[in-house]
């Protein structure tokens, strides 16, 4: 064999080695779903991220969090929002709705059966018009994952349910990866809660490594016997500092406290980040560097009214 065979076998082994590399630790951050908490302050966005690649997000955050979100998702270097989900019409889980929908490729969005006249709510609706989409509203049972590997069912509402507050239409959902899983209230209530512990079909979905505690915490969420259901080993209270509703309320961390959960906040911990190969689950805790409640740039911000002092009327920002 010549000198010149002997260097090409061996170039083409260590190419061989190399790419195996590669794919060997491509294969390894694949097989993960990650589900990050994004600190956002007073609100709920929770990325969801699967083992094939696909990418869910859960709520966008009140409007003061516009940049934390978009650089969030960015850093994530994602392009395409395979399924948003807008749990109910509150801003804090809405507000960025429109910023999120404009600045990527989205597959199908989801949201209750639900209305309200905020702007949040009306840019929503706009930039899913704008951009050719149209709103699904699911229904109980229903399986809304993109990734095959992956179950994300919605245990509330029912297409038929009708609520006073708002806050009942959050759209709950069940996320199962392997052996592990993840319970996501949004802001539902008591109420709520209640309506799935007398459920034979939907009380066996309750049962979760970490639960996403409802409505930030307060008082108006988490009983015990729904967190006895439950039994969670981590809970994530999505909430802002020094929030004017005094979220989350003692009696609700005491209720967790006594279920031996391991309490994790965003406005103490900042962005949480929960990893999970389908056997175990990992917490991330430093991921947080990303702070909220920066004001919103005018710069990214297209849907903003401009006022006409002439005519006395507002119009968005792009209007003729
Ligand atoms: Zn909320
Ligand atoms: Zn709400």
């Amino acid at each position: 064999m010549s000198r010149r065979n002997i260097l090409s076998i061996c170039l083409l082994i260590i190419i061989a080695f190399i790419f195996s590399l590669f794919s060997f630790a491509f294969a390894s951050t694949q097989k993960n779903l990650t589900v990050s908490f994004i600190d956002v302050g007073q609100g709920d966005s929770i990325l969801i991220q699967t083992p094939q690649g696909k990418n869910i997000l859960v709520d966008s955050g009140p409007n003061t969090a516009e940049n934390t979100v978009l650089n969030f998702l960015k850093s994530r270097n994602i392009k395409k929002l395979d399924v948003i989900v807008a749990t109910h019409p509150h801003e804090d889980h809405i507000g960025n709705m429109d910023v999120v929908i404009k600045n990527f490729n989205v597959g199908k969005v989801y949201a209750a059966n639900a209305t309200t006249n905020t702007k949040a709510f009306e840019s929503f609706l706009l930039a899913v018009k704008e951009k050719g989409l149209k709103i699904t509203v699911p229904d109980t049972g229903q399986n809304i994952s993109p990734d095959s590997k992956v179950k994300i069912t919605v245990l509330s509402p029912s297409k038929k349910d009708r609520y006073d507050d708002l806050n009942d239409y959050s759209i709950v959902l069940k996320v199962e990866y392997g052996k592990t899983s993840f319970l996501l209230m949004g802001d539902a209530t008591a109420n709520i809660e209640e309506k799935l512990l007398h459920d034979s079909k939907l009380r066996q979905f309750l049962k979760a490594d970490v639960l996403k505690v409802g409505h930030h915490g307060s008082k108006y969420s988490s009983t015990s016997t729904f967190l006895s259901t439950v039994k969670p080993k981590y809970a994530i209270i999505s909430v802002g500092k020094d929030n004017p509703y005094g979220h989350p309320a003692a009696i609700t961390i005491s209720k967790l406290k006594s279920e031996r959960a391991e309490i994790l906040r965003t406005d103490q911990q900042g962005t949480i980040t929960v990893t999970s190969d389908g056997q175990t689950i990992k917490i991330d805790k430093k991921t947080s560097a990303i702070k909220p409640q920066a004001p919103p740039s005018s710069s990214t911000n297209q849907y903003a009214y401009i006022g006409n002092s002439n005519t006395k009327k507002f119009h968005y920002s792009w209007c003729t």
